[in-house]
């Protein structure tokens, strides 16, 4: 009896497995097709200053449906991605595409400070990747400055071959900027933001959540963005779902905010929109451009 009941769960043990050895396997080869006939797309939410209630900038997320998986969520195909090496392709498209969407809202008036892109350590660690940044910043005639690139703390310690404080250093000095994202979880450590060039921290929004009634979390924040202001780091709270919240990390000395409270991820054409909406257009800039 035991032995059948242990085999019939082993059965349903390697069911499941292989369920998702196949689902990884269907989604590995799907995306290489994606990418290799352009059906990614990018989302981009924007990041308030919020006293000034301007946009002054935004982070591009990508975005994939496919025919037959549907809708994939980044988390998943981000993975799978890193896994295969397809974010070395993958992320090449984000940054050329990135770029491209900075310059064709300056074009038309909608003015925004700089435009935010995530790269993965997989993908910056591949030699050529500084030279690849600099082509595409040629390319698209970008303003180094103008490009925020948002690694997390995982480059700290996935693969010591090359050393991230070298490459993020390489980075730096082609001028664009680079922020530490989902700030706070993780294996955090405060040395990180003295041995990388860090221009911007972003506060991970576990943080954020439930802010409102928990004075240790306020004070942890507030910790935090004083720590960060002193060391001439900039700051977004990330994960800002209600004004109450949004008032509360700007109350803090954080007003740069990114979140559904401001508004939620959104594709090229209605970020136009909104962005014209909140920040109006520069028709001179518009003329000009
Ligand atoms: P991330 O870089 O930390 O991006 C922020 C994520 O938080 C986005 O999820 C965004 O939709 C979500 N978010 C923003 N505000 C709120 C809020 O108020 N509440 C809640 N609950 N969520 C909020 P998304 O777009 O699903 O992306 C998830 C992650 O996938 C990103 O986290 C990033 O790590 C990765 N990712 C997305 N696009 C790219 C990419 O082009 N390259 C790389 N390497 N990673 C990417
Ligand atoms: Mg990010
Ligand atoms: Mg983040
Ligand atoms: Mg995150």
């Amino acid at each position: 009896q035991a032995k059948a009941e242990s085999g019939s769960s082993y059965r349903f043990y390697a069911t499941r497995m292989n369920e998702q050895t196949a689902r990884r396997g269907q989604i590995e080869i799907s995306l290489r097709e994606a990418i290799e006939q352009g059906n990614l797309h990018l989302n981009f939410q924007p990041i308030m200053d919020f006293p000034q209630g301007r946009i002054v900038s935004c982070e591009a997320l990508a975005r994939w449906s496919d025919p037959k998986l549907g809708v994939v969520h980044p988390v998943e195909f981000i993975k799978i991605a890193e896994e295969s090496g397809l974010i070395v392709p993958l992320g090449e498209w984000v940054l050329r595409e990135t770029c491209a969407f900075f310059q064709s809202c300056n074009q038309n008036g909608l003015q925004l400070d700089s435009i935010s892109a995530n790269i993965s350590p997989r993908q910056c660690r591949e030699t050529g990747f500084v030279n690849q940044l600099q082509n595409i910043l040629g390319e698209t005639a970008t303003e180094p400055s103008c490009l925020q690139l948002e690694i997390t703390e995982s480059i700290m310690f996935d693969d010591q071959r090359v050393n991230p404080v070298d490459i993020l250093q390489a980075i730096s000095a082609l001028g664009v900027k680079i922020s530490l994202d989902d700030f706070g979880t993780g294996y955090s450590s405060l040395s990180y933001l003295k041995r990388l060039p860090i221009d911007t921290l972003k506060v991970d929004r576990t943080f954020i959540k439930d802010i409102e009634g928990d004075p240790d979390g306020q004070a942890l924040v507030e910790a935090i963005v004083s720590m960060a202001r002193s060391l001439g780091i900039s700051v977004i709270c990330e994960g800002a779902e209600t004004r109450e919240q949004c008032s509360l990390v700007s109350s803090f000395g954080c007003s740069l905010i990114q979140g559904f409270g401001i508004a939620r991820p959104m594709s090229a054409e209605n970020f136009r929109q909104y962005l014209g909406r909140i920040n109006g257009v520069d028709n001179a800039a518009a003329r000009a451009g």
